[in-house]
């Protein structure tokens, strides 16, 4: 097994954090009650669940330890993924892991690695933290694989982490198991850690399965983002979680750890009545829950993706195995008076009451995506309006209509 001993890890944990952290209540009262016997506060709780007093014991009772422990076996369970993570944190939603993640490991000067296209809650938080963000591209017809040259060529000295989403949001892959291995020794090879956002590991229903990125944390230190908004369809009930699969204990020498207390520790936790229920939610539910949902998904995505082919001014380079869109590439040309995404969908909306999200809300121009999230007859509609609109708008169709005009 490799360890970090021979590695320049070129991550450390912020101390923004550190001096606000230390005035806040939590920070006295989780001292106090750690001097307490379990006893008297169990007592003096009797009426929280027993999930949340059992962590009065050491820490303040806004997080459940319960909660935290069936994470642990969830991010666990997955194909053959024998390294648990060693530190779970939860959070309010996995916005507010993506959150932690920048946050922590910001510093003047450095740079870190997401994905375009990409959910982009990561940048816009970089952007806040004046981070400089640089974007790895993918591989669309190799099953959306990073581009793990790009990757290579954009890393320096100042880079920290590359943040990657599995399942992917918007490209609705998984990655194999053998590639996200690459990901790894790359990684370890350029000093940095992996943060891998799994907050789409229930939605998966194409034939590869999802593996989960802390399988790989014999050899890099890997933090994994996950929370039950996507999975279980809440994402009302603002629950997530960071997990620290550390290795040789190197986020704890340098700093990340801490780091990570010290965030929470000035931020909003998530409600504990979500939290009391996570065991409940990630050991009980129904296997019968989950099929039903994929079934319908896969449903869903073979109709919108059939649909898709009729109409030539898109392209879907591959049809989804995860996630609840279609990620499809616009061919501007095809048009005579659409000038980019934003037109596209602006336009779309105007004439056709139909919403499709720009390519570059998602850092990639001129694509778009496409929520396949419905009941048939609807997303059958949506495709007639968009295929109306296409060929509406289409440059040949004007052609030809120019043409029996003359
Ligand atoms: C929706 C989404 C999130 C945010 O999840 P919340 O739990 O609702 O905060 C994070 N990452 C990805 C990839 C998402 O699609």
């Amino acid at each position: 097994m490799a360890n970090s001993k021979s590695v320049d890890w070129q991550f450390s944990g912020s101390e923004a954090a550190k001096e606000a952290s230390g005035a806040s209540l939590g920070t006295y009262s989780s001292k106090l009650f750690a001097l307490c016997g379990a006893v008297m506060l169990l007592h003096h709780y009797a009426t929280l669940s027993e999930s949340q007093s059992c962590h009065l014991e050491a820490n303040p009772p806004e997080t459940s330890h319960t909660a935290e422990k069936a994470v642990v076996k969830a991010v666990l369970c997955g194909t053959g993924n024998a390294y648990a993570p060693n530190d779970v944190f939860m959070t309010v939603g996995c916005k507010q892991a993506i959150e932690l993640s920048v946050d922590i490991l910001a510093k003047t000067g450095a740079n870190v690695l997401l994905p375009k296209p990409g959910f982009p809650w990561d940048v816009v938080r970089s952007i806040y933290k004046n981070l400089e963000v640089r974007k790895y591209d993918f591989h669309p017809r190799k099953n959306y694989e990073i581009d793990l040259d790009s990757v290579r060529e954009m890393a320096d000295e100042n880079t920290f982490a590359i943040f990657i989403i599995n399942p992917h949001n918007p490209n609705g892959n998984t990655y194999s198991e053998t590639h996200l291995k690459q990901l790894a020794e790359l990684a370890r090879e350029l000093g940095i850690m992996v943060v891998s956002d799994e907050v789409f590991r229930w939605t998966v229903f194409g034939s590869n399965p999802f593996v989960p990125m802390g399988k790989f944390s014999s050899i890099v230190p890997v933090v994994t983002l996950g929370g039950i908004s996507k999975g279980w369809s809440v994402p009302g009930w603002r629950t997530g979680w960071v997990a620290l699969h550390d290795l040789d204990g190197v986020f704890r020498s340098t700093k990340v750890f801490s780091a990570a207390k010290e965030f929470l520790e000035i931020n909003s936790k998530p409600p504990t009545v979500i939290q009391a229920a996570i065991p409940q939610i990630l050991e009980n539910t129904p296997k019968d829950f989950f099929d039903r949902r994929q079934g319908f998904l896969k449903h869903k995505v073979d109709f919108a993706y059939s649909k898709l082919k009729e109409i030539s001014a898109l392209t879907c380079y591959m049809k989804p195995e995860a996630c609840t869109f279609l990620w499809t590439k616009l061919n501007i040309s095809f048009f005579g008076d659409i000038k980019d995404d934003e037109d596209f969908c602006e336009k779309l909306a105007t004439e056709e009451n139909l919403v499709l999200l720009p390519g570059i809300a998602f850092a990639q121009r001129n694509w778009a995506r496409h929520s396949i999230d419905m009941e048939t007859p609807t997303l059958e509609d949506a495709f007639e309006r968009l295929k109306t609109f296409c060929e509406r708008h289409s440059f040949i169709d004007e052609a030809n209509s120019l043409q029996d005009v003359n």
